[in-house]
């Protein structure tokens, strides 16, 4: 780190308003929402406020999910915080390919608004579930009154804290990637994203999957064993069993509910890479005699 001379603090001290925008490189007002970021390009941001598609979340219609695959049925939902504009494009290359650390802060509190909304539709779909008397929804452990309750005050204190509390995500596994990409970029985004918004949420992050192409034993393999393996890129990492055992110690948590896990990645464009993770997850919970309700959050929306 370089070391500021008196000339520099002076010079800050003096000219407070110097803030340059790491997108657009321009002087102007800081957003309050995204650091570093200037008013001007903050307003500009595509946010995905009402997802058209209640599956993937993306805010147009969505061939993809009407044609209902049955491999998206190892998850409940994807949301995205922005849709995959040229502008959101440019930031996220700046952020991965370039390394351009500072964008890591409003990234991962854009991801944080998504996140928001997920919590906020979770909650308000079960609560509303409860009042019904709907077990389904979440193993059926609100008790109905409790729901009601939850609701009347959520209704009559819109942005108070407890709008939107009631639902919560017990894990965040970030999506892997390879030992190559790794060496590459030094870092990997999906899991700075996921402990951005695990610290300011106060959510538990585990990487429980890994990434694993089974390259050397190929030759071994009959074809259609071969195309199994390539569909099993992410497997459970060999720590898994051990991170769950030592995160599940400390006493019982959520008594009688699913597990909620959250899948957290940068970009979701067919879905294919969260349900081969929510497969394995799914394969590696249950191996563990975990129940669980399995969602996806994306930075974008390809
Ligand atoms: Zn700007
Ligand atoms: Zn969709």
């Amino acid at each position: 780190m370089k070391k500021r001379n008196g000339f520099a603090i002076l010079e800050a001290l003096l000219a407070p308003a110097s803030f340059g925008c790491l997108a657009c490189g321009r002087r102007g007002d800081p957003s309050p929402v995204l650091p570093g970021i200037c008013r001007k390009c903050a307003a500009e941001v595509p946010w995905i406020e009402r997802p058209r598609c209640r599956k993937c979340g993306r805010p147009s219609g969505c061939p993809d999910c009407a044609r209902g695959s049955a491999r998206l049925s190892a998850w409940i939902c994807n949301r995205s915080a922005v849709a995959y504009s040229d502008a959101m494009r440019d930031w996220l290359g700046r952020y991965k390919y370039r390394g351009d650390q500072r964008f890591a802060e409003p990234l991962g509190r854009m991801l944080e608004q998504a996140y928001l909304r997920l919590a906020e539709e979770r909650g308000r779909l079960e609560r509303n579930a409860a009042i019904r008397g709907e077990a389904a929804v979440d193993a059926g452990v609100l008790p109905r009154a409790f729901a009601w309750l939850q609701n009347a005050l959520g209704a009559a204190h819109p942005a108070g804290p407890r709008a939107g509390r009631s639902w919560q995500a017990d894990l965040l596994v970030p999506v892997p990637v390879s030992a190559v990409r790794l060496g590459e970029r030094g870092f990997n985004q999906a899991e700075e994203l996921a402990c951005l918004l695990a610290g300011r949420q106060g959510l538990e992050v585990l990487p429980l999957l890994a990434r694993s192409r089974h390259t050397g034993k190929q030759s071994f393999k009959g074809r259609a064993e071969r195309i199994a393996d390539m569909k099993r890129v992410f497997v459970p990492d060999p720590e898994a069993p051990e991170m769950l055992r030592r995160w599940l110690a400390p006493g019982p948590v959520r008594e009688g509910r699913a597990l909620r896990v959250v899948v957290v990645d940068d970009i979701y464009t067919t879905g294919a890479t969260v349900t081969a993770c929510c497969e394995a997850l799914a394969e590696l919970l249950a191996s563990c005699g975990m129940n669980m309700q399995l969602y996806s959050l994306t930075w974008a929306r390809s």
